[in-house]
């Protein structure tokens, strides 16, 4: 029989991923009571309204929507899309088209569902698009977000956790493609 607590601990030890090392940073306890106060907060927001949409980005953003939209207790729709800005650990700061937007969010309640905001060029960007679409109301959830970081006016109302300006990995998050399985977050470790 596997013993839960003892997988986590096997978890989180340090990983190395391509060149780099990364070390524990936010276990997955931490994480899933991040989440239930984000759900709480959305199911208080959306339970009167009429079935929003929500748009998880992929592909950071799996582990974070399954998770989140367990948790939901109200009628809504998912979809996903792509929308890449990122190579490496910096930011390009470039926004590419969108992927997989073939729904109509015209008069939609619609929240978007990152894996991480940071510059928040990423995220403006997708607002732009859905405003643009004729999208009544625009949420914006985030499992990481980068306060220092980020270089937009708009509100993210639904930001589980909040980090320094480190690069992590991990519950979704990748360095170049690699980490994204991992349950918990690591943090790039330099040392
Ligand atoms: P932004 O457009 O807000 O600057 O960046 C958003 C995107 O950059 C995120 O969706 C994510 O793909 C990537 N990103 C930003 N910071 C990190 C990080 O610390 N780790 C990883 N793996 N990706 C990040
Ligand atoms: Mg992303």
């Amino acid at each position: 029989m596997i013993n839960f607590a003892d997988a986590n601990i096997l978890y989180m030890e340090r990983i190395k991923l391509h060149d780099k090392y990364f070390k524990p940073f936010i276990s997955n306890k931490e994480i899933i009571e991040a989440i239930e106060k984000i759900a709480l907060k959305l199911n208080n927001r959306y339970k009167n309204r009429e079935t929003p949409i929500f748009l998880a980005v992929l592909n950071g953003s799996f582990m974070f929507a399954a998770h989140l939209l367990e948790r939901l207790q109200f009628n809504c729709e998912i979809s996903f899309i792509r929308l890449s800005s990122y190579s490496g650990t910096a930011s390009t700061g470039k926004v590419c088209e969108v992927f997989g937007l073939d729904l109509s969010v015209k008069g939609r309640d619609v929240i978007i569902i990152e894996d991480i905001v940071d510059t928040g060029n990423t995220v403006a960007e997708l607002f732009r698009i859905l405003t643009e679409k004729g999208a009544e109301d625009i949420g914006i959830c985030t499992l990481l977000f980068k306060p220092k970081a980020y270089k937009k006016d708009l509100k993210v109302e639904y930001a589980a956790i909040s980090i320094p300006n480190d690069f992590i990995v991990g519950f979704g998050l990748d360095y170049n493609e690699l980490g994204r399985q991992y349950k918990d977050i690591y943090v790039l470790d330099e040392s």
